[in-house]
């Protein structure tokens, strides 16, 4: 896979193209792919309102040196307000936190594109392990869009290879162990040999639901 894979692809697929992007270093592989080819193309984020400081630090930082155009996709509520009605969703039912923060948001972002690329990788976790390049998805609301997932095949070797190769900057939690980076209060390092999104929610479950509402349509 390579950026002329991306350029074939959007001239194959047509309509309106967009990233979903959680600036992990799997999503930057195929944002700068994407960039180079489509400058303008969205970018969208979900801005649950938990990421790590230096999660915002670094997507401000590329958000400038790679003039991206960043959409930020926000829950109907703000943190406060949802803490103050719910208490901390995130500790008490986090399937419902993933839900208002993060899949309502993305539903509704995803309604405007026909395109959808993302930075999942097979290796990911056993929920992603049969994920296709490009996959028909139907939203919850009837529209049916391509998902397109350039690095599916790829290790996290290769990744990682590709990204020191051509110098793409990287979010700074990698370097204190993390592998799979969401929102703060949901992440935490993996143990030793355990798979990437083992940290996510403390083992409790494997995917916030983003990449599950949809149905996959082969
Ligand atoms: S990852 Fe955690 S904080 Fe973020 S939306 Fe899901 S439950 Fe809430």
């Amino acid at each position: 896979m390579d950026q002329d894979f991306v350029r074939t692809t959007l001239e194959t697929l047509g309509g309106d193209a967009c990233v979903t992007c959680s600036f992990q270093v799997e999503d930057m592989i195929v944002l700068d792919w994407l960039r180079r080819v489509r400058p303008e193309i969205p970018v969208l984020f979900l801005e649950t309102g938990y990421h790590f400081a230096e999660t915002y630090e670094y997507r401000d930082r590329m958000v400038r040196e790679w003039g991206l155009n960043l959409i930020n996709l926000e829950a109907g509520q703000s943190v406060a307000h949802q803490e103050s009605v719910f208490g901390k969703l995130y500790q008490t039912e986090p399937a419902r936190c993933c839900q208002l923060r993060k899949v309502d948001p993305l539903m509704t972002g995803l309604s405007d594109y026909s395109v959808w690329f993302t930075g999942l990788r097979r290796e990911q976790s056993p929920t992603r392990a049969n994920l296709q390049t490009v996959e028909k998805h139907r939203l919850p609301g009837g529209k049916v869009l391509d998902k397109v997932s350039p690095l599916a095949a790829w290790t996290w070797k290769e990744v990682w290879s590709h990204t020191v190769k051509n110098g793409i900057p990287y979010l700074p939690l990698y370097d204190r162990g993390y592998r799979s980076i969401g929102c703060e209060p949901c992440t935490t390092i993996p143990e030793d040999g355990a798979h990437a999104r083992s940290g996510r929610w403390g083992g409790a479950k494997l995917e916030c639901g983003i990449h599950t509402f949809s149905e996959n349509q082969g």
